[in-house]
């Protein structure tokens, strides 16, 4: 383990380490025969419920009849394996890796890889299918697919993910492939995590770049693929703008969650000339009505400083940057993190959802009556998957773009992304989340049904 303060249960109470473990694992057992899904963060339900809510209104409204509805209810394969590894602690702990495809009509399973303690088979399965809509509403061509770690990756030294790393590759490398499922960085998994997996896989099937995304630029990665998530956010802010009344010089905005995501989404947006008022991350959150320097925070993050010690704005309850009156936030960290206990505190005029499921449909509703305008993470967080398209591209072509080609390539199909959704929104007076899922659910069906799969 990385250090001592960060690992509760370290070296001297091993056994605890381990129990404690097992007594986490076993509660999630136990709440999964008895049906029950673990909402996070306050959240009143999980994110798999959160998005089978979207989904079965979307059906609703398309009309889909209840056999087509049950293929897409749950995913087509999952696959759950152990991660026993020896720490740094002497210890060896016993970690669970998933990978789930949840649906491949229109192309190779694709998704992000999550290392987080809160990692379960709901939270995978929810995240996966969220990916079958968001590739479908952003017209790349790739099935859903998401996977995962439960391990606290924030608190392991680098030996310790790269262990973990390789040997969650070596037992699910069989149901991956460039043609098959390529993964790519999410919560806690980066650049270098994805040259590890590609490393690893290598070694059975030969140099394979397109096996994942998200890659180190000197290990085939693509530019502009690390900030493309972020900077999805910030075209779909610039295509809202205007129809809001919305001048960069005059917006304000918060980010919550100043991980990959928020940090550039944050620094794209002070370089259209918009101002930081609060962010948060998990150990605080920090707040100045004049301006945070959203490249300045991010430099004295990298260089091992926590956050609320930023002196440059003042520490707050991670509770009050709701409370902070802006004209954007953008929540960038994890699923549920506004919901129907805090959604009426937040002070802001629109939502770009840079996070997964980061609202709840209680609190949407509570939003939507306060007049907020919801961006939302099906269509909003869809860089990264599209840049992903563009490394994946470039991997089979063994032809690097420049970075340019790859930002202006991006701008063009979040555009498209955002114009479509919008339009039908308008077409059939629904709120933009709603109407995503019915352009994305409807492209998934008519694949499946063109395939025969349906
Ligand atoms: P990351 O690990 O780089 O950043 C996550 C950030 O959230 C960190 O700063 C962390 O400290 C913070 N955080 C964790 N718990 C928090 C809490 N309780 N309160 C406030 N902050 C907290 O991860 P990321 O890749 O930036 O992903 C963030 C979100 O964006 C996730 O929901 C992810 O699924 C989604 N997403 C990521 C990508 C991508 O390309 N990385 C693409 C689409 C969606």
């Amino acid at each position: 383990m990385a250090t001592e303060a960060k690992t509760p249960d370290t070296a001297a109470e091993g056994e605890d380490t381990d129990r404690s473990q097992l007594a986490v694992e076993e509660e999630k057992l136990e709440a999964a025969a008895k049906g029950e899904r673990k909402p996070r963060q306050g959240a009143e339900m999980s994110n798999l419920d959160i998005v089978r809510f979207y989904f079965d209104r979307a059906v609703e409204r398309l009309e889909l009849a209840d056999d087509i509805r049950a293929v897409f209810w749950t995913p087509y394969r999952e696959v759950t394996v152990q991660i026993p590894v020896r720490l740094s602690d002497g210890i060896t702990h016993v970690f669970s890796g998933y990978r789930i495809q949840h649906n491949g009509a229109r192309g190779p399973y694709k998704g992000g890889i999550r290392f987080h303690p809160e990692v379960d088979i709901d939270e995978v399965r929810a995240l996966a299918s969220l990916m079958t809509w968001k590739t479908a509403i952003a017209n790349v061509p790739f099935g859903g697919a998401k996977g995962g770690v439960n391990c606290p990756a924030d608190q392991l030294d680098r030996t310790e993910v790269q262990q973990i790393t390789r040997s969650f590759m070596d037992k699910i490398e069989k149901i991956l492939g460039p043609t098959r499922d390529i993964p790519a960085p999410d919560v806690n998994t980066d650049a270098q995590v994805m040259a590890w997996m590609m490393d690893e896989y290598g070694k059975l099937h030969g140099h394979t770049p397109a096996i994942c995304t998200g890659k180190p630029i000197a290990l085939e990665g693509s530019y502009g693929r690390e900030a493309a998530t972020g900077r999805g956010c910030v075209y779909m802010y610039r295509e809202a703008a205007p129809h809001l009344g919305l001048t960069p010089a005059d917006t304000t905005f918060v980010v919550q969650g100043y991980g990959n995501v928020g940090s550039w989404a944050a620094r794209i947006m002070q370089q259209l000339g918009c101002k930081m008022v609060g962010a948060s991350d998990a150990n605080g959150a920090i707040r100045n009505d004049a301006g945070i320097d959203a490249n300045a925070l991010e430099e004295y993050i990298q260089q091992d400083g926590v956050m609320t010690a930023y002196d440059e704005a003042d520490a707050i309850d991670p509770e009050e940057l709701l409370e902070i009156p802006s004209d954007v936030f953008i929540p960038a960290a994890l699923g549920g993190m506004i919901h129907q206990g805090n959604a009426d505190r937040m002070q802001c005029r629109v939502i770009v959802e840079g996070a997964n499921s980061p609202t709840t449909p209680g609190a949407d509703e509570i939003l939507s009556e306060k007049g907020v305008y919801i961006i939302p993470d099906v269509m909003a967080n869809a860089g990264g998957v599209v840049c992903s398209y563009f490394e994946w591209v470039q991997n089979l072509q063994h032809f690097r773009w420049d970075e340019r080609e790859v930002n202006d390539k991006l701008g063009t199909v979040m555009r498209r992304a955002y114009r479509e959704v919008s339009a039908r929104a308008k077409q059939e007076n629904l709120p933009l989340r709603e109407a995503a899922y019915l352009v994305g659910i409807e492209r998934v069906v008519e694949a499946a049904r063109t395939r025969g799969y349906v």
